[in-house]
C-alpha cells in the first residue's frame, strides 16, 4: 500500500509539473581549454568547428602555439574526451555545468520594474531599467542630453547621451554593448558615466570638464534583451536570416567587410551579415558618426567588450600597421598600467591582430580608417583569456571591473594629450 501511494504521488507530481519555460538551457556543458602544438590538432579544430554545432568555439582554431577555450554540449562529451586523447591535445576542463553558473547569476539581475533610483553596481539590469536611469541623469544634470539614434530591427532605439560642458572641447565617443552577452560592458559603461557626473576625483572631473562625452550603454538592445529572456549567451543582434539569426554587428561595419575572422554563414556567432552595414543598428551608429565627427571633434573612440583583458587598437583584419602605431602603443601601455595599479590585474595591450584574433569589419577599424579617428582602442575587460566563467562575469566584479576601465580611460586620455591629440588649430600653431 504504501509503495501504491508512492507511485501515485510520483505519477501526479510528473503531471502537475510545469513545462519548462522557452528559454536555452546549458546544463553540463562543459568548458574546455586546449593548447594547439601541431597542425593535425588545428584541421580537427577547424572540421569539429564547422560541421557541428555542439561545440562553441571561442575564437578559431588558426595555428600552433595557441590557447583556446571551447564550449562542448553535454552529449559532445564522450567524442570530445576521445578526440583530445587521439590527437594527444593537451587540455583542461575549466568549468563542468555552465547552466550552474547562469542560475547562480539569477540572484544578480534585479527585476525588470526596479525604478531608476535603485540602480546600482551591485547588480545587472534590464534595457529598460538602464534606459530609464539615463533619462533621470538628463533630468538631473543640465549639460547631460539624451540621444535616440535610430531604432533596431525590433524598433528598439539606441539610447546614449552626451555630456557637454563646453562646445570647444573634442568629443569622446564610447560605444558599450555591441554584443549582447557581454554584460559588464552595459554596467561599467555607467559606472563611468556615473563618475564623470558625480565624482569630486580631480583627475575625474579633468575628464568631465575638457572633453565631451558620447556614451551608449547598449548599441545592441534586441541583442540585451534576448540575453535576459530567452539565451543568457547571445552575441548577435536577432534580425532572421533564413533558418537562424542574428548578424555579429562588430564584424557588420564597412572595415574589410566579411574579410578574416568574419563567417557569411548566418548560423555562426560570428556571420557579417547580408552586406557591409546591412543591420539597422550598425547604420544608426554609423551615420550619427559620420554626421557628427567633423563638428563635434570626435578624436577618440571607445568600444568596450569581455573577456580576456585587452587593450586593443587597429587593425584586426591586416598586419599592416596603423599610421600612428606608436603612439597607439604608448597609450595603450599607459591603459594597462593604469589598470594594473588599481586592482592588480594584469591586461595586455597591441593591435587587435596581434593581440586577438583577426576580425574584420569591426567597428573600431571602421572609425579609424574611415572617420580618421586617430584614438581608437577596443577593450576587452575582466575575466582572463582562460576565464572559467566568460560572459558570465559575478557581479560583485562589476565595480573593481569598472574601476580598472575608468583607471585606464584616465591614464590613455592624459597621454594623447601628452601627444597633442586634442590640441584645437590654435593651440597646434604654437606647439
Ligand atoms: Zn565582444
Amino acid at each position: 500500500m504504501r509503495h501504491l501511494i508512492i507511485i501515485c504521488l510520483f505519477s501526479t507530481a510528473l503531471v502537475n509539473s510545469t513545462p519548462a519555460p522557452n528559454v536555452a538551457r546549458y546544463d553540463h556543458f562543459r568548458l574546455y581549454r586546449v593548447f594547439i602544438e601541431t597542425q593535425p590538432q588545428v584541421a580537427m579544430l577547424q572540421q569539429l568547428e564547422d560541421r557541428s554545432d555542439s561545440y562553441s568555439f571561442m575564437g578559431h582554431a588558426r595555428n600552433v602555439n595557441q590557447n583556446l577555450t571551447i564550449m562542448v554540449a553535454p552529449h559532445k562529451i564522450a567524442e570530445i574526451t576521445e578526440l583530445l586523447e587521439r590527437y594527444e591535445l593537451q587540455g583542461t576542463i575549466l568549468l563542468h555545468n555552465m547552466q550552474e553558473l547562469i542560475d547562480t547569476e539569477q540572484h544578480s539581475i534585479k527585476p525588470k520594474n526596479t525604478p531608476p533610483e535603485d540602480f546600482n553596481w551591485l547588480f545587472y539590469h534590464h534595457l529598460t531599467t538602464i534606459n530609464q536611469w539615463l533619462q533621470l541623469q538628463v533630468n538631473t544634470y543640465p549639460y547631460l542630453e539624451l540621444i535616440r539614434l535610430n531604432e533596431s530591427y525590433e524598433h528598439q532605439s539606441l539610447i546614449g547621451v552626451k555630456l557637454a560642458k563646453n562646445p570647444e572641447n573634442t568629443a569622446i565617443f564610447v560605444e558599450c554593448g555591441i554584443h549582447a552577452r557581454e554584460w559588464i560592458s552595459p554596467a561599467s559603461c555607467t559606472f563611468v558615466l556615473n563618475e564623470l557626473l558625480t565624482s569630486t576625483r580631480a583627475d575625474v572631473r579633468y575628464l568631465a570638464d575638457n572633453f565631451n562625452w558620447f556614451i551608449f550603454p547598449v548599441v545592441n538592445p534586441d541583442g540585451y534583451r534576448y540575453t535576459f529572456e530567452a539565451d543568457r549567451l547571445w552575441r548577435k543582434n536577432t534580425r532572421p536570416y533564413g533558418l537562424c539569426r542574428g548578424v555579429d554587428l562588430n564584424r557588420n561595419f564597412a572595415s574589410d567587410w566579411n574579410g578574416p575572422g568574419a563567417s557569411a554563414d548566418p548560423c555562426r556567432y560570428d556571420f557579417a551579415g547580408g552586406s557591409e552595414a546591412s543591420e539597422p543598428e550598425t547604420q544608426a551608429l554609423a551615420e550619427f558618426l559620420r554626421n557628427n565627427v567633423a563638428e563635434q571633434r570626435i578624436r577618440t573612440y571607445f568600444s568596450i567588450h569581455s573577456f580576456s583583458q585587452l587593450i586593443m587598437f587597429p587593425y584586426g583584419y591586416t598586419t599592416d600597421r596603423a599610421h600612428n602605431y606608436d603612439d597607439l602603443v604608448a597609450i595603450g601601455k599607459k591603459g594597462a598600467e593604469a589598470i594594473e595599479n588599481a586592482h592588480g590585474k594584469k591586461y595586455l595591450s597591441g593591435a587587435m591582430i596581434e593581440t586577438i584574433y583577426p576580425s574584420s569589419g569591426d567597428s573600431v577599424d571602421w572609425v579609424y580608417s574611415a572617420l580618421g579617428i586617430p584614438v581608437a582602442y577596443t577593450f576587452e575587460l575582466r575575466g582572463p583569456p582562460d576565464s572559467t566563467n566568460m560572459f558570465v562575469l559575478p557581479a560583485k566584479e562589476i565595480i573593481p571591473t569598472a574601476e580598472e576601465l575608468l583607471a585606464a580611460l584616465i591614464a590613455m586620455l592624459q597621454e594623447a594629450t601628452r601627444q597633442g591629440y586634442y590640441a584645437n588649430d590654435k593651440q597646434k600653431q604654437e606647439l
